[in-house]
């Protein structure tokens, strides 16, 4: 151990190191809060992280290829660009052949893993979205679909798993009920979307969830109740980013998320769940222009650059001045590869599930 972690480790802490069933660092509220409020220990915070990291996935960042698919969406969620009531919001929709083009691009990129994203769009029945997906399956068995299509029912979840989708993207957005009624309109429940992650889990998915820092309304106690929901999940995936405000909603007058406390999350994160894939995401690169790179650097081994066709790129804005908006797959392929290596990771094409599932050592008995 380095001597500022020792000293992290000392200050923070004052015990010994703790670590749960699940091989994930234990820490009380307190000390969370300490290591997400205090710059003084983030240095040896990331370093401690990024150790982590490399003992379970060494240097390989994973990357997967996001088609957004629709900005339709029945929601009205307070934050999001794509929100019902935006009058002002240009929507598209793209066809099965287009989105089978995406893939057959994405593949050829060297991507193994194909993000299908979109608003809640009733257009796309179980049905249609079946088909997409079993055309997917059949054309490319080698690769894990994503699905991120918001709230279903069981059924239809369960329809899309054995049509071929095996991961699928849910973040809690907030832990805390009341808070989840500050970001969404009433017809919204938080009750609701967890139980949509507990019936992902058990259909088989490998699950995603997560949240927004420095969303409207959120407090320290907040961000430590996401924190204990996710240690009751243990969801394969944790997407967390910076909320950014989107002037078309009605919550054009907040401030976007803060850069520091999103990367120490990461961090401490990495530190809980250390077999978890964490995306460097969008949003991080947004609000920052080596936004990304810091994230990896802080225990994030996924990216997720855009496989949607450039010309509705713009028009998937969740959020305001998203980046790689202009230019082509190949090009964010390029400029991602770059730009991981200059951080000291190396992109690698393989499937990427997470290391529970293929290599997590043997528990004691
Ligand atoms: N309809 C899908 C996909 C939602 S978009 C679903 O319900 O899961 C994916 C994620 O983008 C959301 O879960 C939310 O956490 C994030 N997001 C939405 N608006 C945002 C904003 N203004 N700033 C940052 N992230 C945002």
């Amino acid at each position: 151990m380095y001597p500022e972690e020792a000293m992290m480790q000392g200050a923070v802490f004052g015990v010994p190191e703790e670590f749960d069933s699940h091989g994930g660092q234990s820490f009380s509220d307190a000390q969370l809060r300490q290591l997400l409020e205090k710059a003084e220990y983030e240095d040896a915070l990331f370093r401690a992280a990024d150790r982590k990291r490399r003992e379970i996935y060494g240097d390989k960042v994973y990357i997967r290829g996001l088609i957004e698919f629709t900005n339709y969406c029945k929601n009205n969620c307070y934050y999001c660009g794509i929100r019902r009531d935006n009058k002002n919001a240009v929507r598209y929709r793209l066809t099965k052949q287009e989105i089978l083009a995406c893939c057959a691009e994405g593949y050829q990129l060297g991507f193994r893993t194909f993000v299908l994203q979109g608003g809640e769009d009733p257009y796309y029945t179980d049905a249609l979205l079946c088909d997409i997906v079993s055309d997917i399956r059949t054309r490319y068995p080698d690769c894990a679909i994503t699905l991120s299509v918001g709230e279903k029912p069981k059924e239809s979840y369960r329809a899309y798993f054995e049509a071929g989708a095996n991961r699928y993207l849910l973040r809690h957005e907030t832990a805390n009920s009341a808070h989840y009624g500050k970001l969404h309109p009433e017809s919204m429940c938080l009750q609701r979307r967890k139980q949509c992650l507990f019936d992902l889990k058990d259909i088989g998915y490998q699950v995603g969830s997560g949240f927004m820092v420095g969303s409207p309304y959120q407090t320290m106690d907040n961000i430590v109740e996401d924190i204990r929901f996710l240690q009751t999940l243990q969801p394969d995936m944790i997407g967390i980013g910076p909320y950014i405000t989107h002037k078309e909603t009605p919550f054009s007058s907040f401030e976007n998320g803060s850069l520091a406390l999103t990367l120490r999350l990461i961090a401490v994160l990495r530190l809980m769940f250390p077999y978890a894939l964490i995306p460097a995401t969008t949003a991080l690169g947004t609000i920052h222009p080596q936004g990304r790179e810091l994230g990896l650097k802080a225990g994030a081994n996924v990216v997720m650059p855009n496989l949607s066709p450039v010309g509705v790129r713009e028009l998937y804005a969740l959020y305001e001045n998203k980046i790689c908006t202009g230019e082509e797959a190949a090009q964010c392929r390029g400029c991602l590869e770059r730009r991981v290596r200059s951080a000291g990771y190396r992109i690698v094409t393989a499937i990427g599930d997470a290391a529970t599932r293929v290599s997590r050592p043997a528990q004691p008995s």
